[in-house]
């Protein structure tokens, strides 16, 4: 028996020899899920296999009713032909790169995925294989992250000046990953911290995964007539700008996130500051890890996937873009 060790189908990316699907869009009956955002771990599988800190994760976001089964980083497990494990991606807590061996042709889906270490998960790092499918959600060259230390001393001087002129700092970014990340990476020595509901369910089930964060408090328990001032408030994009900011008096806005390096979506998104914070890899890594992993044959999805299998066709490798319904929360997500 021969044939692709990977192939895309109306439900998602699927593996023959094993009879699984890797981040399906579609309900099938066995779903390895890469990570917990909801573009990638989807309702309706009939059972999920996941890393085990994106276990408690699946458990917030989908409850306890799907069967789901958590294989340890970089263990090896037999389903059908085929022998399955899960790397480090470096994405948010818990995330992974799949690996699929089948005949001994291995194929890496990276998942979301970055290259810079954080606080919040597990460092990423190259798994050899022959065929890599690689997310290229920023896969152009004006994409080129700054240093998190520095960004994240940007941060807490945003924060400082406005709690010296009287100002809450509402600093938004996605619920799960990039909240945590900022909550982890702030000077918690500056004032106190609150989140949105969003968040501070997030921030369970990330605190049960075992990432570590400061001491913060959810909105809606502090009291009543709070003054704000000198707060630094987390929430999700989509609280800012409603009636749910009113309470926080006057207050200076920003958004972390990969798309802040371009000045149009900054001014699209109304807020005071952006800071260039991204859970993905820039235009170097990109190139970098797929260097890295060896492989002969790339495919890309999610974002620039077509420029990027362009760029990877001229200079001497074999590669094509795949249609896939990763990335639908966008801009917020990333
Ligand atoms: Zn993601």
């Amino acid at each position: 028996m021969s044939g692709p060790v990977l192939q895309l189908r109306p439900e998602g990316l699927y593996c023959p020899a094993g009879d699984f699907y890797i981040d399906p869009w579609r309900p099938v009956a066995r779903a390895i899920v890469t990570h917990a955002h909801s573009d990638h771990m989807r309702w309706g599988m009939g059972s999920y296999l996941c890393s085990e800190k994106t276990l408690p994760l699946l458990r917030a976001r989908l409850g306890d009713e799907p069967s789901a089964t958590a294989l340890p980083y970089g263990e090896s497990l037999g389903i059908g032909g085929a022998s399955v494990s899960l790397h480090p991606a470096g994405h948010i807590v818990g995330s992974a790169q799949v690996r699929v061996e089948v005949r001994g042709e291995v194929w890496v889906v990276s998942g979301d995925y970055k290259c810079e270490p954080d606080q919040t998960c597990e460092p990423w790092g190259p798994v050899k294989c022959h065929g890599f499918v690689t997310e290229t959600t920023f896969g152009l060259p004006i994409y080129q992250w700054p240093r998190q230390e520095d960004v994240f001393g940007q941060i807490n001087r945003w924060w400082q000046e406005n709690a010296a002129a009287g100002r809450t700092s509402l600093l938004s970014g996605y619920s799960l990953g990039k909240a945590q990340r900022l909550l982890a990476g702030v000077d918690p020595g500056i004032g106190p911290i609150y989140v949105h509901g969003a968040v501070a369910n997030m921030n369970r089930a990330c605190a049960a995964a075992g990432v570590a964060l400061p001491e913060w408090l959810p909105v809606a328990e502090a009291e009543k007539g709070k003054e704000w001032s000198g707060a630094l408030v987390v929430a999700p994009p989509s609280a800012v700008g409603t009636p749910w900011t009113r309470k926080f008096g006057d207050v200076s806005t920003a958004f972390a996130s990969g798309w802040m390096a371009i000045r149009g979506v900054r001014r699209r998104r109304s807020v005071d500051q952006g800071f260039v914070l991204s859970d993905h890899v820039d235009w170097g890594s990109l190139l970098a890890a797929i260097r890295e992993t060896g492989a002969e044959t790339v495919w890309t999805t999610h974002g620039y996937a077509h420029q990027v299998a362009r760029y990877l066709c001229e200079t001497g490798r074999d590669a094509r873009p795949l249609e896939t319904q990763f990335g639908e929360e966008e801009e917020d997500a990333e």
